[in-house]
């Protein structure tokens, strides 16, 4: 058994959630006694030596223009020439945008079976079992997979890193690169903002806070947190806030260590989306909101009151 680990980058740099895929894929091959060896496409700006803090033996490195940006058919294609010519037998991936794109495509290429939305690591006491998300995250499954090459797609902020010392060795491979069938002409960028799938804390709003004229509430609550902004999708619907900032089963949905939620009343289709956080602070009047049995801490008041409250106290805490 060997692992091959599929590192996403942007603008020439790992995305946090694929160095959870390495450290993950790491483990898995520690676990199995063998080696991860990880695959970056594109022209990476990071040094990719580092990536044996997280485990990884060595990397894989296709540096050419044509896959600076995401084009499934293509990266699948280099990923199975990869998976096959490196004797993989289990391929991880991080469960995000780009992950949720390849990881199906290579798992007909490869005949593979896949779990996506891995959020544990594999049981290998007997057979291979991974335990993953069901349910919008309302229940976990634990699947067996059978076939001799397997893939894992691993959920964002569901793995906990840990790092080692040591240098993964680079070496270009030399991989049969098609010509995208998409050619990204422009790509306008939320600058100046936390990015939302990454972000660690998430302070979001809803339609308690009565209209975009009140989210200074939202915003320099997360500023003094260092947090990203998500709002629920009648505010994303009624132009309040950008819709890249909508959370929810129609939305995006993410995993951050706390994610505080205020004037939201915590329907089925928004806790679809946040029930992966870590810790969960909900913020409202009504002391019956549904919000309140998915609440790690609930403070039933008027936010209009409360947070302010709260963020004169962070301020004051960082000394800012
Ligand atoms: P409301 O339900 O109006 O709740 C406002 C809350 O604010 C209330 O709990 C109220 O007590 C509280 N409040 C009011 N004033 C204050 C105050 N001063 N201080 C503190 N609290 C106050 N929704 C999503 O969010 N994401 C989705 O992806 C999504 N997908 C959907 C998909 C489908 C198919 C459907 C049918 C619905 C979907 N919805 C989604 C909508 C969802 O069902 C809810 O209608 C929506 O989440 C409610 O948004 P809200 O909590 O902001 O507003």
């Amino acid at each position: 058994m060997s692992i091959l680990v599929f590192l996403d980058q942007s603008e020439g740099q790992i995305k946090k959630s694929s160095l959870e895929a390495a450290a993950y894929g790491a483990k898995i091959a520690e676990q199995t006694g063998t080696t991860a060896d990880a695959i970056i496409l594109g022209n990476v700006t990071d040094d990719l030596t580092q990536l044996g803090k997280y485990g990884i033996k060595k990397v894989h490195s296709v540096s050419n223009d044509s896959v600076n940006h995401l084009d499934a058919q293509v990266f699948t294609k280099i990923l199975a020439e990869a998976a096959t010519s490196l004797g993989a037998t289990v391929v991880v991936m991080s469960n995000n945008f780009s992950g949720k794109a390849i990881a199906p495509r290579l798992s007909v290429r490869l005949k593979a079976g896949l779990v996506s939305g891995a959020v544990a690591l594999p049981n290998t006491s007997n057979g291979f079992v991974v335990k993953k998300n069901v349910f919008s995250g309302k229940a976990f499954a634990n699947i067996s997979v059978n076939t001799p090459v397997k893939i894992i797609a691993l959920n964002p902020n569901s793995y906990t890193v840990t790092t080692i010392d040591g240098a993964a060795e680079v070496a270009a491979f030399a991989a049969t690169v098609d010509t995208p069938k998409v050619q990204v002409t422009a790509t306008n960028k939320v600058v100046g903002e936390i990015p939302l799938s990454e972000a660690e804390i998430v302070v979001s709003g809803g339609r308690g806070l009565k209209g975009p004229e009140n989210w200074a509430l939202v915003t320099d609550l997360a500023k003094a947190l260092g947090a990203a902004t998500a709002c629920s999708r009648p505010v994303a619907d009624s132009d309040w806030r950008p819709h890249h900032e909508h959370v929810g089963q129609t939305g995006l949905a993410i995993a951050p260590n706390l994610y505080i939620a205020i004037g939201i009343s915590g329907a089925i289709q928004h806790l679809a989306g946040v029930n992966r956080s870590k810790v969960i602070v909900v913020i409202n009047k009504d002391p019956e909101a549904p919000f309140f049995k998915a609440a790690d801490y609930g403070i039933v008041g008027d936010a209009f009151e409360v947070v302010p409250k709260i963020t004169d106290a962070i301020k004051k805490l960082k000394g800012l």
